[in-house]
């Protein structure tokens, strides 16, 4: 016999803050220990040696054995310090998460003894055994070789005893299997898309990249009532659960003092993240209730990307520790809001001038406003791709509700920098580019400062803002690897880049000024941009929607429909010019999306249809017996007026009744509907087979959910909504 709901409550209510013990040092003492950083790098590996390595991290030179060798003697030697046994290759494949597979330093020493031992060669490059991956097909499952790759590019980490090696993940043939390929692929072909325009303005630049700051937000559930959930622990949300009287409508989550066994699990995953050199800056209470937040200080988009999987990792270990668990699932609750990871995106030179920030004088405002439209020329024309670079199964849910971005992609550019564009199309080419910068504003109160006000306002139901300095792509889901978005952002830059060097080209060889050359390559473009892609109205309302359309903005909200664009021919041409990724590995990575999709929604349906047998049904028909044998009683003692003094119990016993026949209808039907969706060969159809399936489990919930709110509070066993989200 399983525990009472109540003693489950009251034993996650009862829970108290798990005390913290913080490393004693300062943060800046301890930060990035247990990275192999340039300090470890300095103090573990020879001179020769640094310097190979350290070619090979700045400029991409690759390592011969020899020198790998060396790095991975060095690497062993920190890492033993630090207690560690094991290496491992950890790698980003096509499903949620990391992936990783330990082995021991042991090895026989030939002469009947153990040494531990690390090479070049296991540092380099492993296989993996790698069939049961998602591949789409690109690895029939009799070639099973896959191959990791060191990626020097990320820092070697430690977690636990295990030294971790940051490694890209591809097949016998050379495709990607994962997500860092393709996405160092879309950085290199930014960088050499942009230095050649950086140049004309200042050539000393060498390189350019690409920064993510990304902001991950997430819910905390007490891991008992969690426990109590089947839903929850299959697919990471709720499948029903009755609306709580009180969720988020006083707005007293948002920002508000954070609860303190939530304030220890905060306190203990930064000294962790910290440890492992994640820059961790900000943490807060979201909106909904339970819903928190934590970001870092941006950083390099491949580097920031790994620390982005690794957090999530953090988060997950570190949370039972203080027994709550983390769901990363964009839309755990129906009706308050779901969780996404705002990417924060900008570009910057070697030379440490950003790209996405008006600058100080004429010159860098033009270079500034090159960047900036054709960032935004980039997003129009891929619109629709950049959709389906954030488009999942569970991202549906959260899409297009009031509290996210609606699932059409437009830019919000704010008063300031839609008036300068508005301006340079009016004024000759040759008129020098003046931006607004930060205005004093008097707050009325003597006793405080001016407030700097910002160039942008914000905009919260815009998918792609301007905010200043960057452009944040809100629509990212919170469960969502960064690298899926970031590749196709920055390839789809890169490739409008090209393009508009190779129109500034001509200009220039017509003998115009620089200044007057990007002007009049630029013009045509902030027409269009203007006109089509840049919206700073209200993304929800049904006008934008008719409006979206007339634009030629893709505004499809079907998920299986919307992957499509990954396949379209202005993607593969981008995708293939710029080497990111192959047509084949195109048309792979959809058949995998549209597989993960279909297996999602149907693991969601199995679990709705079970639950609702074994947890739901039993639950209300155990009411309704009471009810009944309450009805029996009064007909027996009083058999005239019976039928009056129990009329509410008669209509709620009926209630039930058709409620629980209802539902039974509703998942056999649902259960038809699956068997004939897994009869279809073609992973799109399925999908889209799918796709109604997921629509249906929506009314099935309705109904168990008016069965909640109508049954005995004492019988009811899965854990209500006031309980889950507002205990911590
Ligand atoms: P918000 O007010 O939008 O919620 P947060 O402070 O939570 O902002 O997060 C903003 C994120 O944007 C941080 O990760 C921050 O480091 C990052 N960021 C700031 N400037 C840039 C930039 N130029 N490029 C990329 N990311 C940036
Ligand atoms: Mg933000």
């Amino acid at each position: 016999m399983s525990k009472h709901r109540f003693d489950v409550v009251k034993d996650a209510f009862e829970k108290k803050a798990v005390t913290v013990i913080a490393p004693s040092d300062r943060v800046s003492d301890y930060f990035g220990e247990l990275v192999f950083n340039r300090d470890k790098m300095h103090k573990y590996l020879d001179a020769k040696t640094f310097a190979a390595l350290d070619a090979c991290i700045a400029n991409g030179a690759s390592l011969d054995m020899e020198t790998a060798d060396k790095v991975a003697e060095g690497m062993k030697a920190w890492a033993m310090e630090h207690g560690v046994t094991h290496i491992t290759h950890w790698f980003q494949p096509l499903t949620d998460g990391t992936a990783e597979k330990h082995d021991s330093f042991m090895d026989y020493d030939g002469k009947g003894g153990m040494i531990e031992c690390f090479d070049g060669k296991s540092l380099v490059q492993q296989e993996p055994d790698a069939s049961s991956f998602p591949s789409g097909g690109i690895r029939a499952t009799f070639e099973a070789r896959g191959y990791t790759a060191w990626d020097p590019t990320s820092p070697v980490f430690i977690q636990g005893d295990t030294l971790c090696i940051p490694t890209v993940f591809i097949s016998y043939t050379g495709e990607a299997l994962d997500y860092k390929t393709p996405l160092k692929k879309a950085l290199k072909a930014v960088n050499d898309a942009a230095v050649p325009i950086c140049q004309l303005f200042d050539p000393s630049v060498k390189r350019v990249f690409a920064y993510l700051g990304w902001e991950q937000e997430y819910f905390l559930v007490d891991e008992d009532l969690y426990a109590a959930r089947p839903d929850l622990m299959l697919t990471g949300r709720t499948l029903m659960g009755h609306a709580a009287s009180k969720n988020q409508q006083l707005e007293d989550h948002y920002f508000g003092a954070i609860p303190s066994r939530v304030a220890a699990f905060m306190r203990d995953i930064e000294i962790e993240a910290y440890k492992l050199g994640i820059p961790l800056k900000t943490r807060h209470n979201e909106v909904a209730p339970n819903q928190f937040e934590l970001a870092p200080i941006y950083g390099e988009c491949n580097l920031s990307n790994d620390q982005n999987q690794m957090m999530m990792n953090i988060m997950n270990s570190v949370a039972r520790k203080h027994g709550f668990v983390v769901l990363f699932h964009e839309k755990p609750f129906e009706g308050i809001n779901g969780s996404g990871k705002h990417n924060n995106w900008s570009l910057g030179t070697d030379t440490g001038t950003p790209l996405l920030a008006p600058g100080k004088d004429a010159k860098s405002n033009l270079q500034f406003v090159t960047f900036f439209v054709n960032v935004l020329a980039a997003v129009q024309k891929h619109n629709a791709l950049l959709k389906a670079s954030i488009a999942s199964a569970t991202n549906a849910h959260r899409l297009g509700a009031n509290e996210a971005p609606p699932a059409i992609i437009s830019a919000f550019l704010g008063r300031t920098m839609t008036g300068v564009l508005r301006t340079l199309l009016e004024v000759p080419s040759d008129t020098p580019i003046e931006i607004a910068g930060k205005k004093g504003k008097s707050v009325g109160l003597v006793e405080i400062p001016e407030i700097f006000v910002d160039n942008t306002d914000r905009n919260r139901t815009s998918p792609f803002a301007f905010t200043g300095n960057r452009f944040e792509f809100r629509a990212v889901g919170s469960s969502a690897n960064c690298a899926a978005a970031m590749t196709t952002l920055n390839a789809a830059v890169a490739e409008q880049l090209l393009d508009f060097k190779a129109s500034l080209d001509k200009e220039l060889s017509a003998g115009k000024a620089l200044n007057v050359a990007v002007m009049d390559t630029l013009k045509p473009i902030i027409k269009s941009i203007i006109d089509t892609v840049c919206f700073d109205g209200n993304g929800y309302t049904d006008e934008w929607k008719a409006e979206a359309e007339k634009r030629g903005l893709d505004t499809g909200v079907s998920v299986p429909e919307m992957f499509k664009a990954f396949t379209a021919k202005p993607s593969v041409d981008m995708f293939t010019r710029l080497g990111v990724y192959s047509a084949k590995e195109l048309e792979a990575r959809n058949e995998v999306r549209w597989e993960t999709y279909s297996k999602k929604v149907q693991i969601e349906a199995r679990v709705t249809g079970r639950m609702a047998a074994n947890h739901v049904v039993p639950a209300a028909i155990g009411y309704q017996n009471l009810l009944l044998k309450n009805i029996r009683l009064m007909k027996e003692d009083f058999p005239e007026d019976y039928k009056e003094m129990a009329a509410v119990q008669i209509d709620l016993a009926k209630d039930i009744s058709s409620l629980v026949s209802d539902i039974r209808s509703k998942v056999s039907a649902m259960v038809s509907a699956r068997k004939k969706a897994n009869a279809i060969e073609d992973e799109y159809a399925k999908a889209v087979a799918y796709h109604e399936i997921a629509e249906s489990l929506f009314a099935i919930r309705k109904s168990i959910d008016h069965l909640e709110e109508i049954c005995d509070n004492d019988t009811w066993p899965l854990p209500k909504y006031r309980e889950i989200l507002f205990i911590n």
